[in-house]
């Protein structure tokens, strides 16, 4: 998948937006017992800094449609890396959606536009 540079981009771990730093599947799809499949468990996940709130799914981390799902946009993180020259999305004016109501694939969500990212 074209995600992002990642290189020698500073990285951040966090705790799990999905479940709530619980390791546990929040929906409990299999079974109350299932893995979180954002962070496989581990409660934390690590991303790329500098980052900023996924607009798309306003930082929840759960697909505002479809709920029950990972968030597209961010993988369920509610967080996106953007480069630190980002600046709103002309696209979807910051909105991180794009008419069709998916999340902007300009900005993948995050509303910042990355010029790194094309
Ligand atoms: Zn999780
Ligand atoms: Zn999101
Ligand atoms: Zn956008």
């Amino acid at each position: 998948m074209g995600w992002f540079r990642m290189g020698k981009e500073k990285e951040v771990e966090i705790a799990c937006t999905f479940c709530k730093g619980t390791g546990k599947d929040p929906f409990a799809i299999m079974s109350p017992l299932s893995t979180c499949y954002v962070c496989q468990g581990r409660k934390k996940v690590r991303l790329a800094s500098p980052n900023a709130r996924c607009n798309y799914c306003w930082g929840r981390g759960v697909s505002p449609i479809g709920a029950r799902n990972a968030c597209p946009a961010c993988r369920g993180i509610g967080l996106i890396p953007v480069s630190k020259e980002a600046q709103t999305c002309p696209t979807c004016d910051g909105k991180g959606e794009d008419k069709s109501g998916l999340y902007c694939l300009k900005c993948h969500g995050s509303g910042r536009a990355i010029p790194l990212l094309t």
